[in-house]
C-alpha cells in the first residue's frame, strides 16, 4: 500500500484522487495559531468539458493548478488544514478553463465536509455553540449555518399520521414567543417529541393543527395536558375522537401550592410558630400514610421526643383556617394518588367554612375539570416524559446561554433528540 493511501485512511478522506508530496505535513502558524498544514494534489483525468461537454482527447489539456487551504477535522487537539492543489484544464474547444472537484469539500467552500459532520455529532451533545465552534477550529458563524442546513434538509413532520396517545405540554423558550412559552407535543406512550410550536395561542395551535389531515387527528384516542383552558377548545375543534386527560403532577401542584401559600400566610401571623412552620413545610405536604409516626427522636425546634406525624399534627393545629385546608388537601390528595373518584367528588362538594382562600379556588380549578380528571383516573396515562423533556430543554438552553432565535433552538432541541438525523453524506453546502 502507498503512502497516499495511509494518509488518506488516517484523516478519514475518501477520495483516491489525492495525493501526496513527499515532505506531506508541516507545522505553520495561521491566525496566530499552531497548526498542522498536510500538503497535497488533487488530479484526474477529466472524461469531458464541464462547461461545453466535449471529450477530453480531443481539446482538453492541462493547465497549472489552483491552491485550497481546506479545514479538516483536528489531529491530535491541533487544528488541521489540507492544503490542496487542485488540477486545472483548459478546453480548446470553448476556451474555458476548470479545475478538479473532490467529494471531501463543497464546491467554493473550504470547510471539509467531515468537518461539517463533527459539528454535527458535537451538536448531539449538550455542548455549546461557541464551545463547538473552538472545538472544531471554525467560526460560531459556521456552527450556525451547520444547524441551519440540517434542519431545513430534515425538519419533515409527517402531517398523515399522529400517535394514539399524545401529550401536550408548554416550555420556557425565547423571548420572542408569546409570554416566553412555547408548545411541545410528544408521544403520550414513548415521550418521544413530534413538534415543537413557538407560540401556544390558540388561533395558532388551531392553524398549526389544520396542517395535519382530518384522518391522523381523528387516529387520536388520548391526550394528556395540563390545566390550560384553551386546549381544550383546541382538542374538542381539532381531535373529534380523543380523549382529554389532565396530568396529574399538575393536580397535585394546584393543590400542594394552595396548602403551602396557607402555611405561609399562617407562619407571618404566628411568631412563635415561625420556624417550626418554616422548618417542616415538606412534612406537611407530604402523604399522611407517609409521614412516620412510631420513630420517636429528637427534632430541632422541638424540646421533647416526638415523631413526624406528631410535628404535623401540632403544627396544624396551631390554627383552625390551617387545619381544616389541610385535612380538605389530604383527602385530595388520597383521591389523587389512589384514583378514587368517589371521595375526590365528595370532597369536592363538601361545604366548608375556614378553609384558606386559596384552597378555595383550587377546588374551584377541580370542580370546573371534574370530567377530564376522572379520565386520568380511569386510564392511567401521565405526562411525566414531557417533564423529562422540559429538563433537558432547560439545561440545553442554560449550557447554550439561551438562544436568540427560536428556529435555531428548536433545531438545536430536535437534533439533540435524534429527532434530526445526522448522516455523513446529507452535509450540504452550507
Ligand atoms: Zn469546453
Amino acid at each position: 500500500m502507498s503512502q497516499d493511501y495511509y494518509i488518506l485512511k488516517t484523516l478519514n478522506l475518501k477520495d483516491e484522487n489525492i495525493h501526496f508530496y513527499e515532505e506531506y505535513v508541516k507545522e505553520e502558524i495561521i491566525k496566530g495559531k499552531r497548526c498542522l498544514v498536510f500538503q497535497g494534489y488533487l488530479t484526474y483525468i477529466p472524461e469531458y468539458c464541464p462547461k461545453c461537454g466535449v471529450c477530453y482527447n480531443d481539446s482538453i489539456e492541462k493547465h497549472g493548478f489552483k491552491k485550497s487551504l481546506i479545514r479538516i477535522p483536528s489531529v491530535s487537539k491541533i487544528a488541521t488544514f489540507l492544503s490542496l492543489n487542485k488540477q486545472r484544464y483548459i478546453c480548446h474547444n470553448c476556451n474555458k478553463t476548470f479545475t478538479c472537484t473532490s467529494n471531501i469539500v463543497n464546491y467554493g467552500c473550504n470547510i471539509s465536509n467531515n468537518t461539517k459532520h463533527s459539528i454535527a455529532v458535537d451538536l448531539m451533545k449538550k455542548k455549546s455553540e461557541k464551545d463547538i465552534a473552538i472545538d472544531n477550529n471554525v467560526s460560531p458563524n459556521t456552527v450556525e449555518r451547520v444547524i441551519d442546513s440540517y434542519y431545513q434538509l430534515n425538519n419533515k413532520v409527517y402531517k398523515n399520521s399522529l400517535p394514539e396517545v399524545l401529550s401536550f405540554d408548554e416550555f420556557k423558550s425565547v423571548k420572542s414567543a408569546d409570554g416566553a412559552m412555547s408548545f411541545q407535543m410528544c408521544n403520550g406512550k414513548t415521550g418521544k417529541i413530534i413538534d415543537i410550536v413557538e407560540d401556544r395561542k390558540l388561533n395558532n395551535l388551531m392553524k398549526y393543527f389544520s396542517r395535519y389531515s382530518r384522518n391522523a387527528r381523528s387516529n387520536v384516542k388520548a391526550i394528556v395536558i395540563d390545566m390550560y383552558t384553551p386546549y381544550i377548545s383546541l382538542i374538542k375543534k381539532m381531535f373529534p375522537n380523543a380523549l382529554i386527560i389532565i396530568d396529574k403532577f399538575h393536580l397535585v401542584e394546584l393543590i400542594s401550592r394552595s396548602l403551602n401559600k396557607t402555611r405561609i400566610k399562617i407562619m407571618k401571623k404566628s411568631k412563635e410558630n415561625y420556624n417550626k412552620l418554616k422548618r417542616y413545610w415538606k412534612n406537611i405536604l407530604k402523604s399522611r400514610s407517609e409521614l412516620n409516626c412510631s420513630s420517636w427522636k429528637k427534632y430541632p425546634c422541638f424540646k421533647e421526643l416526638t415523631t413526624e406525624q406528631d410535628i404535623v399534627d401540632y403544627l396544624v393545629s396551631i390554627d383552625i383556617e390551617f387545619e381544616e385546608t389541610y385535612q380538605v388537601y389530604q383527602d385530595l390528595l388520597y383521591a389523587i394518588q389512589n384514583n378514587n373518584i368517589q371521595v375526590l367528588e365528595s370532597t369536592l362538594n363538601m361545604k366548608y367554612n375556614n378553609i384558606s382562600e386559596y384552597m378555595i379556588t383550587s377546588i374551584k380549578t377541580l370542580k370546573s375539570y371534574a370530567i377530564y380528571i376522572k379520565n386520568t383516573f380511569n386510564t392511567g396515562f401521565h405526562n411525566g416524559y414531557v417533564e423529562g423533556n422540559n429538563n433537558f430543554i432547560k439545561v440545553l438552553k442554560r449550557i447554550a446561554f439561551g438562544f436568540r432565535s427560536f428556529t435555531r433552538f428548536k433545531a438545536r432541541i430536535m437534533i439533540c433528540k435524534g429527532l434530526i438525523n445526522i448522516k455523513e453524506k446529507e452535509v450540504k453546502n452550507c
